[in-house]
């Protein structure tokens, strides 16, 4: 080859590459490869791509996209095409959770449990930066006097936390009475347990466990005290006491000629209220033995109680049938119209008179021998039972006005309690009729009329049952 013509490439290409030198762009980058938090945002750091003479800045074009919601390694080219080939540079960008999770525990992280038993877990809930549904990864770990609750996300972040557990009762039992407190009772009368119960979180029924302990002389009136205690197997000891008053046994037929009117099976829509028209034009208390056919009758309630008369219980239903085939449903029935009175008046009374009185024989067909039982266990309940020493009949023979006026003036006496018979059931006129002139009757013959009260001396008939 002619040397000439090699010296002129030689030059030529030497040229050239002195050109290509000058001219070739070179891309520059802040960081190759980077490592973001996950949901954060991602920022381009720039770039610069020139060379010697010349920026190509604005030529570059980037490909590729980060989503920071998404762990994982993205990459970001730089591409610049410069004669023939394009420049490339690469920034690779790892997304990563490097958060830990959260474990929230369900109730306390210091428990106290009951000696003996085991912790009942509460649960516990998982939140996470990144992973969902972590609960059911949670790791339950179950110590002497602790439980470890481990969890580990998808990036092997790690959480770990405690609950203490405290093997100990610390509360003490809870003791009840049954019956009431304070309590009444009569001098020479037996005193009869009405009963408690006691429980404890940790021992549960604890009722066989209780000691009774009285100082109790019912030969003598005074206030005692019945003290009920009971410990439990770790050392909670609880103590309640029960009031107990002896009091003299009034006398029947002890008085000052006092007339008590009373209104059995009431509240009547025809009767009642007219019979307490006349009562308040009277100015006279009298006491309403009710029952509880009918809660649409309870205004008529409210009115007795509002008017300053005494509400009185004998029974919900007046079924003799119901009543006095058992104990049970005596007292189910009496504490059935003691709560509707409570109800309705807010009023709790404890004054009663049995159906047909305690010296009815009918009872005698449903249960023989329930009265002498029941009008021993009522005092027990703390309930007080009035009977009557003056009969208007109005129930029974007395077919007029008339009569009833006869039969209840023929019964009355200045030295006894006056304890009138009389009803206030659905259209008893006869009774209603003969009201004004019984009060008049009393009036004019230096009576005087009251309630009957828990401390009226009751008048009690024999028990015939
Ligand atoms: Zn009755």
């Amino acid at each position: 080859m002619n040397k000439k013509i090699i010296i002129l490439i030689s030059i030529i290409m030497t040229f050239l590459i002195g050109i290509i030198i000058v001219f070739l762009p070179y891309i520059q980058i802040k960081d190759e490869e980077i490592t973001i938090d996950v949901n954060s945002e991602y920022h381009d750091s720039g770039y610069t791509a020139k060379s010697l003479v010349k920026d190509y800045h604005d030529k570059v074009k980037i490909k590729g996209q980060v989503d920071t919601s998404q762990i994982g390694t993205y990459e970001v080219k730089y591409q610049l095409p410069f004669l023939f080939f394009t420049l490339t540079k690469t920034k690779t960008i790892n997304v990563s959770d490097q958060e830990k999770p959260i474990i929230t525990l369900n109730g306390e992280e210091k428990v106290s449990v009951c000696p003996g038993k085991t912790y009942e877990e509460e649960g516990y809930t998982v939140t996470d930066n990144y992973d969902k549904d972590l609960d059911d990864k949670v790791e339950r770990i179950v110590k002497e006097n602790q439980i470890i609750y481990k969890v580990k996300d998808q990036s092997g972040n790690t959480t770990t936390i405690t609950r203490d557990i405290i093997y100990k009762d610390t509360d003490n039992p809870q003791i009840k009475l049954k019956g009431y407190n304070p309590m009444t009772i009569y001098k020479g009368s037996k005193y009869n347990e009405p009963g408690y119960t006691a429980t404890d979180g940790c021992d549960g029924d604890l009722t066989s466990k209780v000691k009774v302990n009285n100082n109790l002389n019912t030969n003598t009136t005074g206030t005692y005290e019945v003290t009920y205690s009971v410990s439990d197997t770790s050392g909670n000891t609880t103590s309640v006491k029960r009031t107990i008053k002896v009091i003299n046994r009034p006398v029947n037929g002890q008085g000052n000629g006092v007339i008590y009117l009373t209104f059995d099976d009431g509240p009547s829509s025809s009767i009642t209220p007219q019979i307490l028209d006349i009562l308040k034009e009277e100015g006279i208390k009298a006491t309403f033995f009710v029952t509880g056919k009918s809660s649409s009758l309870d205004y008529l309630l409210v009115r007795e109680k509002n008017e300053g008369h005494t509400i009185a219980l004998h029974t919900n239903t007046h079924d003799y049938s119901y009543v006095y085939s058992s104990t049970k449903n005596y007292f189910n029935d009496l504490y059935a119209i003691q709560n509707h009175v409570k109800n309705a008046t807010g009023i709790t009374s404890n004054i009663i008179r049995f159906p047909g009185g305690s010296s009815n024989t009918v009872s005698r067909q449903y249960s023989k021998g329930i009265m002498t039982y029941l009008t021993s266990e009522v005092l027990n309940k703390g309930f007080i039972y009035y009977d009557w020493n003056v009969d208007s009949d109005d129930a029974g023979s007395a077919k007029t006005s008339t009569q009833v006026y006869n039969n209840v003036i023929n019964g009355l006496s200045h030295n006894k309690t006056n304890i009138v018979l009389m009803h206030d059931y659905e259209n008893n006129y006869k009774t209603l009729n003969a009201l004004r002139d019984i009060i008049a009757y009393g009036k004019n013959n230096g009576y005087t009329f009251s309630k009957i009260t828990s401390s009226t001396p009751p008048v009690r008939h024999g028990v015939a049952n």
